[in-house]
């Protein structure tokens, strides 16, 4: 078993009308009953219309609620917008910030991914921060430093890894069905865990989970890689049966 104690986030993006979206988190809540030992924690991240539903539906399961995004601010005029406090009002433990569809449909650089997660923190959730090469940028050898500059970037100071996860997420590998080699999976977790070495002061605790196209049939290999330490999950997170298969492939 591995030292850090891997989570399988599950991702339900723009996903979910009341209905179906209840119907997956009961199905998920079934699945929870009867494995309360699984060797993993477990957060599904549903769409902010179904946080509520959602949440009193995961009270008192082994599944915790995440939101997908949060503003800098606890409040104010930001119509459209959700403060880390408010998700922490509705129970949420943990929020995405900084995925690359947000990097790429709003505009969100380093440095406000940076004010998302310092926001989560000053809330009392956990900041799962995302960070990823584009295609153009690994085939041009660039990976390894732009993702290395992205969590320079994006990883508040103060941040311990009680406090943040960090998500690799190829974004050529998102919602593609296009797996990044184990081999380069190791390599950029490697360069990670080195890179938050000089940021965190327990930089050996920090989980860094891949994502990108995770399924049943290659979660295994990928979270068996020895800095993988969870994933987080896009399309199969919202087929009940396949988000539990791949947080069962942690034991
Ligand atoms: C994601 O949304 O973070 C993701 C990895 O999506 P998918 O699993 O569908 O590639």
């Amino acid at each position: 078993m591995k030292a850090r104690r891997p989570l399988i986030a599950g991702n339900w993006k723009m996903n979910g009308f009341a209905v179906a979206g209840t119907h997956l988190a009961g199905a998920l809540v079934g699945r929870a009953a009867e494995d309360p030992d699984i060797a993993a924690d477990i957060v599904v991240c549903p769409p902010a219309t179904l946080l509520a539903p959602v949440g009193e539906m995961l009270r008192g399961t082994i599944i915790a609620l995440g939101g997908q995004d949060c503003h800098p601010e606890p409040s104010g005029a930001h119509t459209g917008d959700i403060a880390a406090e408010m998700l922490a009002d509705l129970a949420c433990d943990f929020v995405i910030v900084g995925h690359s569809e947000r990097r790429a449909d709003h505009g969100e650089t380093d440095a406000v991914v940076r004010s998302k997660a310092e926001a989560a923190a000053r809330a009392g959730l956990i900041a799962i921060i995302c960070v990823g090469e584009t295609e153009a940028q690994r085939d041009s050898g660039e990976a390894l430093e732009v993702v290395r500059a992205q969590v320079r970037g994006s990883v508040p100071d103060g941040a311990t890894a009680e406090s943040v996860v960090l998500a690799y997420e190829p974004v050529w590998a998102i919602g593609t069905g296009k797996v990044a080699q184990p081999s380069d999976v190791a390599e950029m977790h490697a360069a990670i865990r080195q890179e938050i070495r000089g940021l965190i002061p327990d930089a050996d605790a920090l989980r860094i989970l891949y994502g990108g196209s995770v399924k049943p049939d290659n979660a295994a290999q990928l979270l068996a890689l020895e800095d993988v330490d969870g994933a987080l999950v896009g399309g199969a997170s919202l087929k009940a049966d396949d988000f539990w298969a791949i947080a069962k492939t942690c034991g």
